[in-house]
């Protein structure tokens, strides 16, 4: 069975002391321009080899990042070649937006643990050009970062430079070097992961279409927490108490992700149980303009969670050896899963109740936008999707949490009838499965 090293992505934010953001876009349009300069020798026929020297040789970077550049966009071009069959398109011959430069640590960029812990940042914009300055992100990216500038085991290896959302960032790659992870292609069990603000459906599908189990892990207390500190925070805002407000700040910031790092265990622990799992989760990239916003609560409130739980999941999936993958979000809240239908529609979901307006088949809404990852993923892979067969019943987990420390697992109420509950970790249920219009009639309010 094939496998890879365990490698992950940390991305930060770049506070510049030396140089500026200009230099970092110099950078990167000299990136463009080594980029489209590959695409257009391609097109000419040139041989890759050829490429490679040429245009190396004739930028203005550091030797190793303009080769890193070039087998970027050589990369781009191999996977149209790869793909073309399914309907892929070519790289665009040329872009004019920005293109990500592309550096070795200690080559293009290096990285310095200060002794107060936090890390300096050193980026060759130009061959003799240094912008400098400390980098900004999130505590468990710092931590993971700090281990493998630290712990031999690690190795921090490629990083590029991205301009989003109005901002410079790094996005670096630490591997490890003896774990592995296995290889996706490989994998006899696919997992469907759907995050939402109160809970985290889980399906597990074999490839022959079968729902081996699914299960929902309720967190309600995040969400009615993040509302608290949302709402103090505002007050607070209002009365200009600044310094209260940062108190208010990390304590809900600790209190969330200690909820989210009990919540991503279990999560693990579930998936674990069953044979070469891949996780698949939804990329959130676009993720963002597909929410429905129209509650009461703004974007601030919902932004973190999501993205904070898959990534914690994945990472600990890594440290189990389970790989993980990302499909497209389009519809997989609205669609129909049957495969007979895949009717998509706005109207067949309502809240946690999904019922389709074509075909009538119900079901909870979580644990069948799970299923629709799944599909998607199958859909992405190999372009088609095998029949759904069964499904076996809702089980629910809810971790009713209080205090910053968080609880215990709780036997919490359950508003839905019909549907098996458990307090504690779920297991695979044994002969539960049933056909999908009686799983259909068991969840009918
Ligand atoms: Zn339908």
């Amino acid at each position: 069975m094939q496998s890879s090293k365990l490698t992950q992505t940390l991305s930060f934010g770049l506070d510049i002391h030396t140089g500026s953001g200009d230099d970092l876009q110099n950078g990167c349009i000299e990136a463009r321009r080594i980029r489209n300069e590959t695409n257009r020798l391609d097109k000419h026929g040139w041989e890759w080899d050829e490429i490679k020297s040429t245009v190396v040789d004739n930028a203005n970077h550091v030797k190793n990042t303009s080769q890193l550049i070039v087998d970027k966009a050589l990369g781009e071009i191999e996977t149209y070649h790869d793909n073309k069959d399914d309907g892929w398109g070519r790289p665009y011959p040329y872009i004019d937006g920005l293109y990500p430069m592309v550096m070795n640590h200690e080559e293009g960029y290096r990285l310095f643990l200060n002794d107060d812990e936090t890390v300096r940042f050193r980026i060759s914009a130009e061959p003799r050009n240094h912008v400098k300055g400390e980098l900004r992100g999130s505590p468990d990216h710092f931590e993971r970062l700090r281990t493998a500038l630290t712990d031999d085991d690690w190795r921090v290896g490629t990083a590029e430079i991205v301009h989003k959302h109005d901002e410079w960032r790094l996005h670096a790659t630490i591997t490890h070097k003896n774990h592995r992870v296995a290889s996706k292609a490989d994998a006899d069990t696919i997992v469907g992961v759907d995050v939402n603000e109160d809970c985290i459906a889980l399906a597990a599908m074999s490839r022959s279409g079968s729902v081996k189990d699914s299960v929902v892990f309720e967190y309600p207390s995040v969400k009615e927490r993040r509302h608290e500190f949302f709402t103090k925070r505002k007050r607070m805002q209002k009365a200009e108490q600044n310094a209260f407000e940062t108190v208010v700040q990390a304590e809900e910031r600790d209190y969330v992700h200690d909820c989210l790092h009990k919540v991503s265990r279990k999560v693990v622990e579930w998936v674990s149980q069953f044979s070469d799992p891949v996780l698949v989760f939804e990329d959130l990239k676009d993720m963002r303009d597909t929410i429905d916003y129209g509650t009461r609560m703004n974007r601030r409130l919902h932004s973190l969670p999501f993205a904070a739980l898959q990534d914690m999941v994945s990472y600990k999936a890594d440290w189990n050896g389970i790989p993980s993958d990302e499909v497209d979000p389009e519809y997989t809240s609205q669609r129909c899963p049957r495969t007979e239908c895949q009717h998509t529609e706005r109207a067949n979901r309502h809240k946690k109740r999904f019922k389709c307006c074509e075909c009538e088949f119900q079901d909870h809404a979580d644990r069948k936008a799970a299923v629709c990852v799944v599909q998607a993923w199958f859909e992405e892979q190999y372009g088609n999707v095998p029949s759904l067969e069964t499904l076996p019943r809702i089980k629910k987990v809810r971790r009713a949490a209080s205090g910053a420390g968080g609880g215990p697992d709780s036997h919490g109420c359950n508003l839905h009838s019909g549907v098996d509950r458990h307090g504690t970790l779920a297991r695979p249920s044994q002969g539960a499965r049933e056909e999908l219009k009686s799983v259909a009639s068991a969840v009918q309010d």
